[in-house]
């Protein structure tokens, strides 16, 4: 019962704005836990202890819990590690682009941002919304699924990529016209969608032929939590075309977000450019008066285009509303960032593909004629031996079930156990050790598969000599990495044979050859095998894809190629010795029942 209480904490996360921290609480297992670390997480309710499947979601969340244990032993490195932890808009809040850019992350997604002027029943200047029209676009909105988010929304979204409700869209009004709070604003309140006012603080009030709505109207919009009020100059000047010094520029800049502050009792982070012009000194000033993001926008209809295309966070494009048919189908929330629950189901991250729960199985099969060994399950590690010697009297050492031969190793001294490229094992008298190899020599192997393992997870990415030269690199790469080398090349990548341009110069790929290789299946299952007869490495790879395999590279091959299953070659000859191998553990404990989730559950409440 006393791992349920550890998995039990009370850990949940929240999104607390653009740069702030977070707080761990409720680290019951640990008195160290530093209370202020970071952050309120109280804001989202965790399950109930007595969740069905709680205990199903034990195995596949232990290397959360180990990663946040760290975290809270060592918070030095939060700010590189959250987002891997998290992987949420935490994480992301953490982490904003550089201002005034927008991240990488919300490229990927796309918000339509609508301007409109005047809305009245009968239009009088050809920029004029008929409130008709007016009507049928909100109607649109709310038909086709369509979200308005706010301008604070938005800006966060565009710093950091932060995930958006579905198709969001953002409605913005220019020029403070009275028929836009006698008319829109009624409708906005309806639907309760937010939207965006932008003020140009002389004509507050002014009653000409286009009426301008006074203090107490803005001040009864923004007090309906519904409207952002942003600064759209005092004079209505454009400020690229209109000769004015950097301080003249300045003054309409600053004048106006004051007026509007203090009128209101509000904060002004936005603007607004008349005419939508700007240029690269206008948009320095914007920043230098102390706004966050600046809307913009183009009489050329080709260069209208979502926020998310725009250029930067201080000229975010719209769409005038003639155009509002178009651009409601560029609304698109992107892909939302995945939120960290301790209590989710397995595959939590994105990234995660493995499953070392599985029973260990040997499975002879013929694919294409081709007569295979394939070991199935369990739990990969690598054997780093003092010496050479047969796979199979080396895995006695330890508790491996199966085993293959594993990276190259040099052949320049017969006795050595030198590798070529860096090697990381858990079993090796330089256990937990990051040996660098031949540096001289490391370049040649760029691009080849690194393979990396942790306690629940395997990776292989292009080995890079520039980057991987350090364990932290590694955990760079995969936190909590226990083994690393460099195989020979991808037979198998995510799911599909690879050509022979793929292995590059690597010396005999297409001679036919006794072939070892390893990898995960479609389901996550580790797979190590050998060929029972000679084979070119393309031709080797097809036969795997068709064997259902989803990731494997070619290990030590040729004279080299041995596997053997509970203490036994299964070769028919006798190969070369070597000094590194891929072996299989038992499997990590299987889930448990329901049943005996619930009883477990009842009995850990006493
Ligand atoms: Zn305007």
């Amino acid at each position: 019962m006393k791992t349920i209480a550890l998995i039990g904490l009370g850990l949940s996360a929240s999104l607390v704005g653009a740069g702030a921290a977070i707080a761990l609480k409720g680290w019951q297992f640990s008195s160290k836990a530093p209370q202020n670390l970071v952050a309120d997480l109280s804001q989202i309710t965790v399950p109930s202890i007595c969740e069905t499947n709680l205990l199903n979601k034990v195995t596949a969340n232990l290397s959360y819990v180990r990663t946040a244990n760290r975290l809270i032993h060592d918070p030095a490195p939060l700010l590189t590690n959250v987002n891997a932890l998290f992987n949420s808009d935490v994480g992301a809040t953490l982490m904003p682009a550089p201002f005034p850019n927008i991240s990488d992350r919300a490229r990927k997604a796309g918000v339509p941002v609508i301007m409109y002027h005047n809305i009245l029943p009968e239009p009088t200047i050809p920029w004029d919304t008929r409130l008709e029209d007016f009507e049928q676009h909100l109607a649109l909105i709310k038909e086709k699924g369509l979200t308005p988010i706010s301008m604070d929304q938005l800006v966060l979204h565009l710093r950091t990529g932060a995930s958006l409700p579905p198709k969001p869209i953002l409605l913005t009004f220019d020029d403070n016209y009275e028929g836009q709070y006698k008319y829109a604003f009624p409708l906005l309140k309806k639907y309760n969608y937010p939207a965006v006012w932008s003020v140009h603080t002389r004509y507050v009030g002014v009653k000409d032929d286009h009426p301008k709505a006074g203090w107490a109207e803005l001040k009864e919009m923004h007090e309906s939590g519904l409207i952002t009020i942003a600064s759209h100059t005092v004079n209505h000047l454009n400020l690229v075309t209109t000769p004015l010094s950097d301080a003249e520029i300045l003054r309409e800049l600053r004048e106006s977000k004051a007026t509007l502050e203090k009128e209101l009792g509000i904060e002004v982070k936005y603007f607004t450019y008349p005419e939508g012009d700007n240029d690269a000194r206008v948009r320095r000033l914007v920043q230098e008066a102390g706004y966050t993001a600046a809307l913009a926008m183009t009489l050329d209809a080709e260069l209208e285009t979502t926020a998310n295309k725009s250029a930067d966070l201080l000229s975010i494009m719209r769409f005038g509303q003639s155009r509002f048919a178009y651009a409601i189908e560029l609304a698109d929330a992107g892909t939302p960032l995945p939120t960290f629950n301790p209590f989710a189901e397995a595959k939590i991250s994105a990234t995660k593909r493995a499953d070392f729960t599985t029973p260990v199985e040997l499975k002879r099969v013929t694919v294409r004629n081709m007569p295979l060994v394939l070991v199935y399950g369990g739990k990969p590690v690598t054997i780093h031996a003092d010496t050479r010697g047969q796979v199979a009297d080396i895995m006695k050492t330890t508790p491996a079930i199966a085993a293959v031969d594993g990276g190259f190793h040099s052949l320049e001294f017969l006795d050595s156990n030198a590798m070529i490229g860096p090697v990381l094992s858990q079993n090796s008298s330089r256990k937990g050790e990051f040996i660098i190899g031949n540096k001289g020599e490391n370049p040649l192997l760029n691009g080849r598969p690194l393979v990396l393992i942790s306690p629940t997870d395997v990776k292989f990415v292009p080995f890079d000599a520039k980057i991987h030269v350090s364990l932290e690199s590694l955990q760079a790469e995969l936190p909590d990495v226990t083994d690393a080398f460099v195989a020979a090349g991808w037979l198998v990548r995510d799911g599909k044979a690879q050509p022979a341009e793929s292995f590059g110069k690597l010396y005999g790929f297409d001679a036919y050859r006794d072939r070892a290789f390893w990898g995960i299946d479609k389901s996550g299952r580790p797979v190590i095998g050998v060929t029972m007869e000679m084979i070119d490495s393309v031709g080797l790879g097809k036969i795997l894809e068709e064997a259902g395999l989803h990731d494997v590279v070619m290990l030590d091959s040729g004279a080299s190629a041995a596997l053997a299953y509970r203490g036994e070659s299964v070769m028919s000859y006798e190969p070369r010795p070597v000094p590194h191998l891929v072996a299989l553990y038992a499997p990590d404990p299987a889930p448990f029942t329901s049943n005996a989730n619930r009883l477990n559950c009842v009995v850990s409440q006493k």
